[in-house]
Formats: structure tokens, sequence, C-alpha cells
């Protein structure tokens, strides 16, 4: 089965390529591992997909009503992947009947070498991107208080974050896949068979010809301890905020990139969402040693920075009324994601602060691994 097909529709009762049902067992519910189950049960896997707390928790990474989608990175393989990436939202959106993926544009902002060497990879990939004077820029974007070089690139804008887990889940399940909540899964082992043993937390054990562990910030004693090679994976709590505008929904998606006179060193995001503008810097949250015990707080020291910065940048909304939410970021030390497999495992982690947008294209990658392609060599086990 080619590529391009491998989330269309399977003959009703058939297991799709494979002669006999394989067995995947997919650990986690999050974009990644719902893609996987999406991508594999559509191939004909016999899926099970084990997630430990309720639909729509947002204890992990991939909740909430937003993310930013874009082409634009300063590498064509992210570009690749991101342009593989929109059409399998779009179909996603087709079996699920579903709106996921609005294209509302962005805006990046910031160093000239910045902003340039993202219209040369955009170019090169044969993406629309403009490229336009501060005095433009600012009168263009009111809300956002521009004064450097800006690029405009419109296959961009937002993602709905939850709206799209429970469509990888539901189209799955269409596929034939179990999806299972509420089951935490405790033991993960290689058995002398080269199949997957799983317990959970009840003593079920399950047996499955192949596992997919996509455990976002539980990674580092989950996944850790199954293959060879895991890069360090630093998890952090993020922090982000809402705030209040007249116009979100019609907000582009932005990047302001660090600069003269303008110091986050990982830079600052922001999108319009059903919940106003949400603002975050990349990247500054504190180190999580066990994501079980992290503290969901909001940090108030925090939120205040957020407030200077919009009071200063961002003149369409309302600095004030910020509204803090936390999440996890799992960031390797290169920033490259992990997706690989070793035996009967495949590890999908690390996604570094920047994986939803591709969610629904790692799915397809897990289930090429588990088809006995070759990954992708930047996203490889080992040493970074
Ligand atoms: C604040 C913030 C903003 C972001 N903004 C963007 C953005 O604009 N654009 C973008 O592209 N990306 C963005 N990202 C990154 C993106 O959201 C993540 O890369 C992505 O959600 C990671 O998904 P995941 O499936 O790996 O992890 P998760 O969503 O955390 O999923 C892992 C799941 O595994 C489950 N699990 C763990 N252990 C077990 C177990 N033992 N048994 C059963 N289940 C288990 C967890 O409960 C969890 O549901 C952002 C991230 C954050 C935190």
């Amino acid at each position: 089965m080619g590529a391009a097909s491998s989330v269309a529709p399977t003959t009703h009762g058939m297991k799709g390529k494979y002669p006999m049902a394989l067995r995947v067992a997919v650990v986690g519910g999050g974009v990644m591992g719902s893609s996987a189950a999406w991508h594999l049960a559509a191939r004909g896997a016999d899926v099970t997909l084990l997630e430990q707390y309720p639909p729509g928790h947002d204890r992990g990474s991939s909740h909430g009503s937003s993310r930013i989608f874009r082409l634009a990175y300063p590498d064509d393989l992210y570009v690749g992947l991101a342009q593989r990436a929109l059409p399998l939202w779009r179909t996603l959106e087709e079996q699920t009947n579903t709106s996921l993926l609005t294209l509302t544009g962005a805006v990046d902002h910031g160093p000239a070498e910045a902003t340039g060497a993202l219209h040369d990879e955009l170019s090169a990939a044969g993406a629309r991107s403009y490229q336009l004077g501060a005095a433009e820029a600012a009168e263009r974007w009111p809300g956002l208080r521009i004064d450097s070089t800006a690029l405009f690139h419109p296959d961009a804008g937002r993602l709905h974050a939850d709206r799209a887990v429970e469509a990888l889940q539901t189209a799955a399940e269409l596929h034939g896949a179990s999806i299972q909540h509420g089951v935490q899964v405790n033991h993960i082992s290689t058995t002398e068979t080269d199949r997957v043993q799983i317990v959970t937390r009840e003593q079920e054990v399950l047996i499955a010809d192949a596992a997919v562990v996509a455990v976002g910030g539980w990674a580092p004693q989950t996944a850790a301890p199954l293959v060879n090679g895991l890069p360090a994976l630093r998890v952090t709590q993020e922090q982000p905020a809402h705030f209040t505008a007249a116009d979100a929904l019609d907000w582009p998606s932005f990047i302001h990139h660090p600069g003269a006179g303008f110091g986050v060193a990982g830079g600052v995001y922001g999108l319009g969402s059903d919940d106003g503008v949400k603002v975050g810097f990349h990247a500054v949250g504190p180190v999580v040693e066990d994501a079980y015990l992290r503290d969901r707080s909001i940090d108030p020291a925090a939120l205040a920075q957020l407030q200077a910065y919009a009071e200063r940048w961002l003149p369409g909304v309302d600095a004030a009324s910020a509204e803090g939410l936390t999440c996890l970021y799992t960031t390797t030390p290169d920033h490259n994601f992990v997706i690989d497999r070793q035996g009967p495992i495949t590890v999908l982690a690390g996604f570094s602060g920047h994986g939803f947008k591709f969610g629904s294209v790692i799915g397809e990658l897990a289930a090429d691994l588990i088809d006995g392609k070759p990954g992708i060599a930047r996203f490889a086990l080992g040493p970074r």
C-alpha cells in the first residue's frame, strides 16, 4: 500500500495489508500515539491504544484549543514534513467530519537573518512567503508592534488541539482500533519471541507483536529503559497565557524572533484561539523531574513577564486579562524528534515544543517503521 493512501478507508472486514492482523499496542493517547493508532489501524493492524487519563485531559502536552501550524522552518526536513502533514490533517477532517485546521497565515518578525532563512527555505520548497518592511507590516497587523523586517506566509494558522486528538482517536476507531482511557501501563518488556508484553496497573497483561511508546513527558522513566540510545530528554513545565482581544480568531499566528532590544532566547509565539490570543515564551519553564508529580499551578512571576511583553509588543490585546495555563515540553539536546524502532518497540518522543503541527504525519512515520521501512536519520536513537 502506498504512503499516499495509507489512511484511506479499508474494505469492511478486511485486515488491510497484513495477511494476519498484526497486533500493535500503542501506549499514550496524546497527539502522537493517537496518530500512530490511526495510521496503523488504517493499514489493517489490530490496534489497542492505552491512555492513562480520561479523554481531553490536560496533564500532558496535547490539550487545549490551539497549536500553531506552519510550513516555515529554516530547515528543509521540517518544511517537507509540514507539507506532508497538511493534506493528512485535511484527510482526517474529512474522515471525521470535523474542522481542525484554520489557515490564517503567519507573521514572523525580528532579525532579517531569521526571516530571510525562513523565506529561502519556503521558496526552495515551492511554498508562498512575502517579505515586508517594518512600516508596512505594522500597518497590516496593528495588533502586533513590529519594528523590524517581517515575513508573511499564508499556509499557516492554527490547529484545534483537543479536537485533533479526539478526531485521530475517532478515525482510528473507524478503522477498528480499540481506544482505552483510564488504563495506566506499569510495565513494558520484550518477550523471548521478540513480542511485547504490557502489564497495566490493574495487572492485566497484553501481548502484542509490536508496541508504539508515545508517552510525552513520561518518556524518561517509561521509554528510556526499553531501548538503547534514547537521547537525554529535558521535561519542562511551560506556561503560556490567553489574552482577550476583540478579534482573536482573525489573528495570524506569529513568532517574534529574538534580536536587538528584545531578549527572550527562544523567541515568543502567539496565535488566535477560541480562548483569546495565546502567547508564550518558547522553552523557558522549570524542569519537571517526574511528570506524575508536577506542580500545575500558575507561576505569578512568569505570568507577569508575559503581561509585560504584551504591554510592550501586543497593542491588540488586553494585557491585564492574562489567564495562564500549563503544559509539558519534552526536549532533546538538538530539538530534533525521536522517531525510531528497535525490535518490536517504536518510540515517539522528544517533540521539543514544536511537534503538534506534524502530528498527522508522525503516525505515518511510525507505521512505516513497523512495516520495516527505514526511518529518518535525524530522528534516530543514538547520541545527539
Ligand atoms: C505550551 C505548549 C505550546 C505548544 N505549542 C505548539 C505549537 O504551537 N505548535 C506545535 O506544533 N507544537 C506545539 N507544542 C508541542 C506539542 O503540543 C507537543 O509536541 C505534542 O503535543 C506532544 O505530544 P505527545 O503525544 O508526544 O505527548 P502527550 O500529549 O503528553 O501524550 C502522551 C500521553 O501518554 C500518556 N501516558 C504517559 N505514560 C503513560 C502510561 N504509563 N500509561 C498510559 N498512558 C501514559 C499521557 O497521559 C499522555 O496523554 C506545544 C507544547 C506546549 C506544552
